[in-house]
C-alpha cells in the first residue's frame, strides 16, 4: 500500500475534511479554529462564496491557456487589478505558481538586468526550497543540510534582531547596516552585486518585523549602488501586516516585488512586479513555466482583491491584529516563559524563552499541541521552533480573536504546568 512521504509530517493531527472561514472542520465535524490559514494563505478566509464562484464559473469556462501560448482574460484583468494596488512604477507584472518559483524569478530578472551575479540575502530568511530560493535561506537547516551546494553567489548579512542581542532597535539596525556595509567592501563588490531581498517581516525565521529604518538604510545603499531591492511580500503581502504590502509600514519603493499566498485564497499563483525598464530586460522564454498565471486561479485571486478591498479587511488586519496583540500581551505578563510578543498586523509571534535566556523549543511545542488538542491550530516558526504564531485569516473577528486568547491561555497555562 502507498503512504505518504516522511518529509511530510504535519504540524497538527487534523485531518480537514472541509474549510468555512475561520474554521476547519475534520472527518468527525469536529471544529477548530484555524490561525494557520494555510500559512498565511486562505487570506480571505477558507472557501469564501466569492472566491469558489469566481472559480467555479472559470473552471466551467476555460481552466488553462497555456500563457506563452495563448492569453486568457483573468490574467489581464489580474494584472489591471494588482496594478491599482501595486507601488507607483512597478506596473509590469509575470506570474508563475509558488512562491519559490517568484522567487526564482526575482533572481533571474535581477542578474539579467544587472549583469552582476550576487544575490544578497538577511540571516534568517526564507524563500523557498527549491535550489535557487533554498540557497537564499537560512530560517534554519532543514532546507539546505545535506542537500548543498545550492546555487552560487549568495552572501547573507544580519537582520536587526533587539530582542535575540537584547539591545534597542535602534542599535541592532545600525550594526545590521554596518555590517552590510561592511559585506560591500570585503565580500561581495557593488559592481558584482546584483540584488538584496529582504522580507518586511521575517517570516519563518521568527516573525521579526524589518524596523523602518531597516528597509530605508537597505534602499539608500542599493541606490547609491545601483543594486536592486528585491522585497519579498509572499507571507507579508494582500493586507497580512495591517497595509496593503509589508513594505508599506517603511514608506520604501522596491524594484522588484514578490507575492504569492493570500493573493488568491488558495489557488496556486504568484507574480513579480518591477518597472518596465527591468522588466524588459528579461528576454522571452527566459522565465515562467506550463502552468503559469493559471486562468482558475487569475479568476480566484480577483475575487480575493475584491473581498479585501470591498471588506476591508486591510483595515480588519490591523484592528484584529492589535487585538491579538494586547491580549498576548496580557498573558505574557503572567507567563515568564514567553519572553516577548511581537508582530505587525495579523502576523503575530509568542517567542519562548527559559529563565537563562536560551530559547525554550519544548514548552512551545508543548503550548502547540495543547492549543490544537482545545480546537485552535497555530504554527512554530524560528530557527529554534520556540516561536509559537497566530495569523489568522483576515476576516478574523474581535469576537474569534477572543476566543482564540481563551484557548491560547488555558494552553499556555497546561504547557507550563505538563
Ligand atoms: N517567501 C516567503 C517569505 C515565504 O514565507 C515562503 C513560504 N513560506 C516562500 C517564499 C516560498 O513559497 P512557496 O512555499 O509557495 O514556494
Amino acid at each position: 500500500m502507498a503512504e505518504l512521504s516522511p518529509a511530510l509530517k504535519q504540524a497538527t493531527p487534523v485531518l480537514a475534511a472541509r474549510g468555512e472561514g475561520i474554521y476547519l472542520y475534520d472527518e468527525q465535524d469536529r471544529r477548530y479554529l484555524d490561525f494557520t490559514a494555510g500559512i498565511g494563505v486562505t487570506s480571505t478566509g477558507h472557501c469564501h462564496p466569492r472566491v469558489v464562484e469566481a472559480a467555479q464559473r472559470q473552471v466551467a469556462t476555460l481552466i488553462h491557456g497555456q500563457y506563452t501560448t495563448v492569453m486568457h482574460r483573468p490574467l489581464l484583468e489580474l494584472t489591471e487589478r494588482l496594478g491599482e494596488v501595486l507601488p507607483e512604477g512597478l506596473d509590469r507584472l509575470f506570474y508563475v505558481n509558488s512562491g519559490s518559483e517568484a522567487v526564482e524569478a526575482a533572481v533571474r530578472l535581477a542578474r539579467q538586468a544587472t549583469g552582476r551575479q550576487n544575490i544578497v540575502a538577511l540571516q534568517g530568511g526564507f524563500h523557498g526550497r527549491t535550489m535557487g530560493a533554498g540557497a537564499l535561506t537560512t530560517s534554519g537547516t532543514k532546507v539546505r543540510a545535506g542537500i548543498g551546494p545550492m546555487m552560487p553567489g549568495v552572501v547573507f548579512t544580519p537582520f536587526p534582531e533587539p530582542y535575540r542581542h537584547r539591545c534597542g532597535e535602534d542599535e541592532a539596525v545600525r550594526y545590521a547596516l554596518a555590517e552590510f556595509d561592511q559585506l560591500l567592501v570585503t565580500t561581495s563588490a557593488p559592481r558584482d552585486t546584483a540584488a538584496i531581498i529582504v522580507e518586511p517581516v521575517l517570516g519563518e525565521g521568527g516573525y521579526l518585523p524589518a524596523p523602518p529604518e531597516f528597509l530605508t538604510g537597505l534602499r539608500e545603499r542599493a541606490d547609491r549602488h545601483g543594486i536592486l531591492l528585491i522585497v519579498d511580500e509572499v507571507q507579508t503581502g494582500v493586507g497580512r501586516t495591517g497595509r496593503f504590502w509589508g513594505h508599506d509600514h517603511a514608506g520604501i519603493r522596491p524594484d522588484i516585488l514578490i507575492t504569492a499566498k493570500g493573493l488568491a485564497s488558495g489557488f496556486p499563483i504568484s507574480a513579480i512586479a518591477a518597472p518596465d525598464a527591468l522588466m524588459s530586460q528579461a528576454w522571452p522564454g527566459s522565465q515562467g513555466g506550463t502552468y503559469g498565471g493559471n486562468a482558475v486561479a487569475a479568476a480566484a485571486a480577483i475575487a480575493t482583491l475584491d473581498v479585501v478591498r470591498d471588506e476591508k479587511l486591510v483595515d480588519n488586519a490591523a484592528e484584529q491584529g492589535q487585538r491579538l496583540r494586547d491580549g498576548l500581551r496580557s498573558i505574557a505578563a503572567g507567563q515568564p516563559l514567553i519572553g516577548e510578543v511581537r508582530g505587525l498586523g495579523l502576523m503575530v509571534a509568542n517567542e519562548f524563552t527559559a529563565a537563562d535566556g536560551t530559547p525554550d523549543a519544548a514548552t512551545a511545542a508543548r503550548a502547540h499541541a495543547a492549543a490544537a488538542e482545545r480546537g485552535l491550530l497555530l504554527l512554530t516558526c524560528g530557527p529554534h521552533g520556540n516561536v509559537v504564531r497566530m495569523i489568522p485569516p483576515l476576516i478574523v473577528t474581535g469576537d474569534q480573536i477572543d476566543e482564540a486568547l481563551r484557548l491560547w491561555d488555558e494552553a499556555v497555562g497546561a504547557a507550563v504546568t505538563g
